[in-house]
């Protein structure tokens, strides 16, 4: 691949919406996607747009929120060269062919500090790879997207974000009929572990080696030198990925549907299908409906992102070394190091929630006595963690967690930090509020039945200060009070 895929001098000129878009993706091998337009809808609404990250872009937000049409795709912004990615994909551990069934890339848009991100138009219409689909989108998924990620990129996880959802006048038949609507998702790249896959099943090795060298400089530039690419981009893939799955376990987060194609080689999280928060703290929980065995639970999450990793690694063995039998033993040692990568981002994560600056070997051990405890308590993740901050609550009288209590308290004092800094390290690692279901559910409804969004303004309002301590995040804090497990997000979006 020639070093101009992506241009190191990115092109300065943007007209008055501040489109600036670059389509170093089309220039990729053709095996990896396909020219395609989005197809028209018949009556564009603006519902939701997003000035703070439309002005993060250089877009200017006042003029394209007036704009549905281009977020509806009728009508494309100027240097769109519009595509559909090709990518294959393990579903629950069986492969397949997949490719994006119903979302198109627009182009790259340039910031003006010279970063690139996707401008993909989500629920845009039919497209080579739809199969059965009808390459629509509802409403109620959508908002749902825009809200859980962009409540991710304000607890500071690595996240793809939401720019628009548009109403399209149409409607969408899930088991009933549904607004239809299409969500404009901005990502450091749409570059699956699938679309790695889908290169190597094909036995284009040329296809492969390109990826490999565009998502390496795209992605981890620093590495766009070394001697083996294909294995300088699993580490790096790896080391990204760790430190994703670490955050997630330390807010509660479920995907709940970790399937190779849904895992970014970016490291930001992407595709928010059935995904939620945990409430009580239980390593089984799992929200998926249609997750019968639980493979994508919270507490499974770490091993099924090595899991997927270890696909990536498959793919990428040809170009690790020419003789296959190396090439494995290469690809092995890499993947069995990710239990320890993801345990030191953990076990930092954890440290900092508890309020730990220093690190001592029986740290494990208070930290997994803690999550024993709350889990035959049923304890709410989020509430218990923040209620530890003595800045913030009285510990508990229950006795086994004043006894874990005062082995913290003990710990605490190993370490220089004065109360005041424990107190403030505790209140930035643990958020007051994460979009709890029931009233994601609330804002969702308000929404869709009702053409309400104040529900939903208000929700995102909070949920873009999840550290602060004030009266609305008290209110957004409460656990529903469903019983562990009652509820269900659902893959019909
Ligand atoms: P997801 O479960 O959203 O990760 O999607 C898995 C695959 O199904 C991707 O290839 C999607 O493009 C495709 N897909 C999901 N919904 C639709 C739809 N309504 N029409 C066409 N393709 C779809
Ligand atoms: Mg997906």
């Amino acid at each position: 691949m020639s070093e101009s895929v992506i241009s190191s001098s990115a092109p300065t000129t943007s007209g008055p919406s501040g489109w600036n878009l670059e389509n170093s993706y089309a220039r990729l091998p053709t095996m990896l996607h396909e020219a395609f337009k989005p197809t028209p809808v018949k009556e564009p609404r603006m519902v939701v747009f997003n000035h703070a990250l439309a002005e993060e872009l250089g877009l200017n937000g006042a003029a394209l929120a007036q704009q549905a049409a281009i977020f509806a795709g009728n009508e494309l912004p100027e240097g769109a060269a519009p595509l559909a990615q090709a990518y294959a994909g393990h579903q629950y551990g069986n492969f397949t062919g997949l490719g994006d069934g119903r979302a198109i890339l627009l182009g790259e848009q340039i910031t003006p500090s010279g970063k690139r991100f996707d401008v993909q138009l989500k629920g845009s219409g039919p497209t080579p790879f739809s199969r059965r689909g009808d390459g629509r989108a509802a409403l109620g998924p959508m908002l749902r997207e825009y809200i859980i990620s962009e409540a991710m990129h304000a607890l500071g996880i690595p996240t793809t974000r939401s720019l628009a959802v548009v109403t399209t006048g149409e409607k969408v038949w899930r088991q009933e009929m549904l607004p239809g609507a299409v969500l404009t998702r901005i990502a450091a790249s749409h570059i699956r572990v699938g679309t790695f896959e889908w290169a190597a099943a094909h036995g284009d090795q040329d296809a492969l080696r390109a990826l490999t060298d565009y998502t390496l400089r795209r992605h981890y530039p620093e590495h766009a030198g070394a001697e083996v690419p294909a294995l300088a981009l699993l580490q790096a893939v790896m080391e990204r990925q760790s430190q994703l799955i670490a955050q997630w376990q330390c807010v509660g987060f479920i995907h709940g549907v970790m399937n190779t194609d849904n895992m970014a080689l970016s490291g930001e999280t992407i595709d928010y299908g059935p995904c939620a928060f945990m409430d009580a703290f239980d390593p089984a929980t799992v929200f998926s409906s249609i997750d019968r065995n639980g493979r994508y639970a919270y507490g499974n999450q770490p091993q099924i992102a090595q899991w997927n990793l270890a696909r990536l690694a498959e793919a990428l063995l040809p170009l690790l070394h020419p003789d296959e039998k190396q090439a494995v033993e290469i690809a092995n040692t890499a993947i069995e190091g990710f239990k320890t990568t993801f345990e030191g981002h953990w076990l930092a994560g954890m440290r900092a929630k508890l309020g730990l600056f220093t690190e001592e070997p029986t740290d494990r051990t208070l930290i997994e006595s803690l999550l024993v405890w709350m889990r035959e308590q049923k304890a709410d993740f989020t509430n218990t963690f923040r209620a530890l901050n003595p800045a913030e609550a009285v510990p508990p009288e229950e006795p086994a967690f004043a006894i874990w209590h005062v082995q913290w308290q003990a710990r605490l004092k190993q370490q220089p930090q004065s109360a005041e800094e424990v107190a403030e390290r505790m209140r930035a690692h643990n958020p007051a509020v994460i979009p709890r279901n029931h009233k994601v559910e609330e804002a969702l409804a308000a929404a869709v039945e009702s053409s309400d969004l104040s529900v939903m303004q208000r929700l995102l309002g909070v949920l873009t200060r999840p550290y602060e301590a004030g009266e609305e995040q008290a209110e957004y804090g409460m656990p529903s009070g469903l019983a562990p497990g009652a509820y269900q997000t659902f893959c019909g979006t």
